[in-house]
């Protein structure tokens, strides 16, 4: 089923890397009454104001892309935020738009949710089957919650709600903080910066042998009004491309875009991190949605974003 151009969506985390690339496909695709909120004029860990915001708003389609998200060093250092942001923020505004009325739901998840040591790529059944990696356990148990939370709801109360889980992503509009950032920005950044100044090395984090797999936040946006178009079940589903680099390479290939000749140094004393997490997408490449942004050509485009970031002052 089509999604009605003109039935109210609310984008929540429309400011993120997500939800941003969300809002500006719905845009793209026509979608004429979207609402959006920014934290400061909604703390979504308010329930008071969440609610008071649903009774009045009452969209018909909900997509939850805030979250409390960072790298792996602000997920190990900042646990008690993770899981209590995360958890009122997913709790607050499911509950509401369940008791106003939304009719659609995505809960966006993580594929740090599968455990530590799942069989690769990782299957949506492989949820729950064994312990976590415990630098981001407790981000992933939140997440989980979520999960979970979906699946309560479409029991109880018969909702049309359903929970998608990304891999890594990347994009213009992401968080290129020089520690709390994921991978690819924090390289960016770093080897930006080298290039620049002419410094001789660029250190990488852990022991560059962690694989991981990278999805552009367009594509991704594509996949998310796929699934609200295509997809009705409980369990959650993959969006992923299916194929992972070891960080080292990813090193490489972000150097490359950059033009950075330098040596690349690696700092063991940070986390690796779990050793790899790359997602079988079957099921949602047999509901018709792929991929279509390359990673060198999604570094490009990123990074390109980030120097007219860096040129405006932002
Ligand atoms: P993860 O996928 O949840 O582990 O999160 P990250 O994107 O933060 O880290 C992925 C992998 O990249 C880990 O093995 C990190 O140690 C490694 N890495 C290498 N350099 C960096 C960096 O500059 N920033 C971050 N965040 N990770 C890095």
């Amino acid at each position: 089923t089509t999604l009605d151009r003109g039935s109210r969506t609310y984008v929540a985390g429309h400011r993120g890397l997500v939800g941003g690339a969300i809002l500006r496909h719905l845009q793209r695709l026509g979608f004429t009454d979207l609402v959006t909120r920014t934290s400061s004029e909604l703390d979504l860990r308010d329930p008071v104001a969440v609610e008071q915001f649903f009774a009045e708003q009452r969209p018909a389609t909900v997509v939850v892309a805030a979250a409390k998200v960072g790298g792996i060093l602000a997920n190990s250092t900042y646990p008690a935020d993770f899981l209590s942001d995360n958890l009122r923020i997913q709790v607050n505004v499911m509950d509401a738009a369940a008791r106003h009325g939304a009719t659609k739901l995505l809960f966006l998840g993580s594929s740090c949710i599968y455990p530590k040591f799942a069989a690769q790529p990782i299957r949506e059944d492989s949820l729950l089957t064994g312990p976590l990696e415990p630098t981001n356990d407790a981000y992933a148990i939140a997440k989980i919650a979520g999960v979970l939370q979906v699946q309560a709801l479409r029991r109880q109360y018969g909702l049309h709600y359903i929970s998608a889980m990304p891999t890594n992503l990347y994009g213009p509009g992401d968080n290129f903080h020089p520690t709390g950032s994921h991978v690819l920005p924090g390289l960016i950044r770093r080897f930006d910066e080298a290039a620049r100044s002419g410094a001789p090395s660029v250190t990488v984090w852990g022991t560059g042998t962690p694989r991981r797999e990278f999805l552009h936040v367009d594509d991704l946006a594509r996949a998310c009004v796929h699934l609200l178009e295509h997809y009705d079940e409980p369990e959650p589903i993959n969006i992923g491309v299916g194929e992972d680099l070891s960080i080292r390479e990813i090193a490489e290939l972000v150097a490359e875009v950059i033009g950075f000749e330098g040596v690349l140094e690696f700092d063991t004393t940070k986390p690796d991190g779990t050793p790899r997490k790359l997602l079988d997408v079957s099921r949602i490449k047999a509901l018709g949605w792929e991929p279509q942004i390359g990673l060198r050509e999604g570094l490009t485009d990123t990074y390109r974003w980030y120097r007219e970031q860096l040129a405006a002052g932002a």
